[in-house]
């Protein structure tokens, strides 16, 4: 299962083709099989007094999970991987192995909301404090670090808002001051940004969203650089909140089509946004890749693409019944938190009532798009006539 030493030679996609999988060892057949268990058996009482088997418990890995784990290390470039049974739990993992009682942390004001109630709830009541930061401060957040800071948390670009970060100034004040970095990188996945190469210590990624790509599983990774691999990996092992086997065999499945997705992904988001870019009804597109974006110098400056999610601001005399008589009637696109599948989505969102370092002040009310992989002459007529009834037509 070990992945072999020419791989980072060759292209991404040859990468994500070979990732993870060894027929050799699998009777010749392509796709590693599913190792589903609990109990190792060892044959001799020498073996299990030292645990000499490459596998000793479920609880401590399996080929399955394994094979998962290798090929997220190789295509993000890091140390070494652990899973979790969601991408909140991934970054609950991630937050558990750099804090302990008594620390301050520094977290965006933009973070996915759930992750905001992680660190409001849990993480305070096991005596870290936090303090929530403009997402555009760059290299400002220095002068946020307190004695006390062990990390920072960053997430490129915010959840339903989509400011973009200065991941660089940011990893630079945390090096200079010997603090821990750790990113939400769901959106762009490494394909489109190696944070590892940009000096953040551990990235977490919802493998529920693109890695999975089909709105049929939950799954949650971690990578960590050398420096921060033995803690992530013993404070995974102390908790053993593992994903099951078939959603990792589902996960390594969806690798192998991830760079097409992502970027057929990229394309629609790019043309979806530029044409609701001309629509009256739309006041401005908070898309990354496009100049209206909060931070969009950042992901010129650290991305080498973008994915299908983004948000659109509306012309400020719309109100929320118009929105509701937009979207209760959507053919095509429908209304579901998640994205990353296949299927088009779109929600109405909100920041102001839980932001607290920033003002969200959009300038009208909100909407969050997905592009999925529908008929994109569909998918604009659904949008059209979306428009009108927003008018009242
Ligand atoms: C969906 C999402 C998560 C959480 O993933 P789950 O698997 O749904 O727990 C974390 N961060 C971002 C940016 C997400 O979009």
């Amino acid at each position: 299962m070990k992945n072999r030493p020419e791989l980072s030679s060759w292209h991404i996609s040859t990468q994500l083709s070979m990732l993870g999988r060894s027929p050799a060892q699998q009777y010749g057949f392509v796709n590693p099989p599913v190792y589903r268990g609990s109990t190792v058996i060892y044959p001799t009482c020498d073996a299990i007094r030292n645990k000499q088997a490459p596998f000793s418990y479920g609880t401590a890995g399996t080929p399955t999970i394994q094979s998962l784990e290798n090929a997220w290390t190789a295509l993000c470039n890091a140390a070494g991987t652990v899973l979790a049974p969601s991408g909140l739990g991934a970054l609950a993992l991630a937050l558990f192995s750099v804090t302990r009682s008594g620390d301050h942390l520094l977290v965006t004001d933009s973070v996915y909301r759930p992750t905001r109630n992680f660190c409001h709830t849990l993480l305070a009541r096991y005596g870290v404090s936090i303090t929530f930061y403009d997402p555009l401060i760059g290299e400002e957040i220095d002068g946020l670090i307190r004695e006390n800071t062990r990390a920072i948390l960053l997430e490129c670009p915010g959840s339903q808002s989509f400011e973009v970060q200065d991941i660089g100034a940011i990893v630079a004040v945390a090096q200079r001051r010997g603090i821990s970095t750790i990113i939400d990188n769901t959106w762009a996945t490494p394909l489109f940004c190696q944070v590892h190469a940009l000096g953040i210590d551990l990235s977490v990624e919802a493998g529920t969203k693109y890695p999975g790509g089909h709105s049929d599983l939950l799954m949650g990774m971690v990578s960590a650089n050398e420096r921060h691999w033995p803690a992530l990996r013993q404070t995974y092992d102390a908790l053993a909140m593992l994903p099951g086997a078939e959603d990792c065999f589902l996960v390594l499945r969806g690798l192998r089509t991830m760079h097409l997705r992502v970027k057929e992904a990229e394309s629609r988001g790019l043309e979806m946004a530029a044409w609701l870019q001309g629509q009256p009804e739309i006041s401005r597109v908070l898309h990354p890749a496009m100049p209206d974006c909060p931070g969009h110098i950042n992901w010129c400056r650290y991305f080498t693409g973008s994915t299908g999610l983004f948000s659109v601001v509306l012309d400020s005399r719309f109100t929320r019944q118009d929105v509701d008589n937009m979207l209760n009637n959507m053919k095509i696109f429908s209304m579901g938190f998640s994205w990353g599948g296949f299927e088009s989505l779109i929600i109405p969102f909100d920041c102001t009532e839980y932001r607290t370092a920033t003002t969200w002040r959009p300038g009208g009310l909100t909407l969050r798009i997905q592009i999925g992989l529908e008929d994109m002459a569909d998918l604009k007529n659904d949008l059209v006539a979306g428009l009108a009834r927003l008018r009242g037509e």
